[in-house]
């Protein structure tokens, strides 16, 4: 289902950045794959925000998505480390898009996730995530300058934040947690099967970002 939902996404022409398209279609096709779970909650969107970036990008959705919950208000967090992930993500924003608060919101809500969080984004691989925070969380990226595990990056960095020391050594070569932190954040892609010819950075219209 996830699948077919990206693909009807993304056959028809719509709106918005093609990388940022494809972003978003792999968030939705991976929320709404998820049984009896609507599409506000599974993005952590507000039913108007989520109507916003349907609007924008997909203009031709609600037709397609027809029979699919798209309401509520997904956007209330689900844990107390919610809002304070989307905080540290868009304290790093690139550009001040609106796109920027709808994905702070999405990446918050799909690292709750059980999987590797590009896994659970639905994308094509852990690329495309770098690829998200290089063009929207510029600063953010660069801070994880040694390629830690996106999600152990973010909530290490939310402990420290906190003044939380959750290292096991001051010097990441003689951790225990190396490959904990470090690890190769590899597997299939859980929209397997999905178009290999996505949109990338290069022929976004913004390219000039990363
Ligand atoms: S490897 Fe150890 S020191 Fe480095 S970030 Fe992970 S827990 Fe902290």
């Amino acid at each position: 289902m996830a699948k077919e939902i990206y693909s009807r996404l993304m056959s028809v022409p719509g709106g918005g950045d093609p990388f940022d398209r494809h972003l978003f279609a792999c968030a939705i096709a991976m929320a709404l794959s998820s049984p009896g779970e609507s599409l506000t909650l599974g993005l952590g969107l507000s039913e108007e925000c989520l109507a916003a970036l349907v609007g924008r990008y997909f203009p031709h959705a609600p037709g397609l998505l027809s029979g699919l919950s798209l309401s509520g208000h997904g956007d209330e967090p689900l844990t107390i480390e919610e809002p304070d992930l989307r905080t540290l993500l868009l304290d790093y924003r690139t550009r001040d898009l609106i796109e920027e608060e709808w994905l702070a919101h999405i990446v918050a809500r799909r690292c709750l996730g059980a999987n590797h969080l590009w896994q659970d984004l639905g994308l094509t691989g852990r690329a495309d995530l770098s690829g998200l925070m290089r063009r929207h969380f510029v600063g953010l990226a660069e801070l994880n300058s040694r390629d830690m595990k996106w999600k152990k990056f973010f909530y290490r960095e939310l402990c420290q934040r906190e003044g939380v020391l959750i290292c096991k050594s001051p010097n990441c070569e003689v951790c225990t947690d190396f490959s904990t932190c470090f690890g190769v954040e590899d597997g299939a892609s859980l929209l397997s099967g999905h178009p290999v010819a996505k949109p990338t950075l290069s022929d976004s219209t913004s390219g000039t970002i990363v």
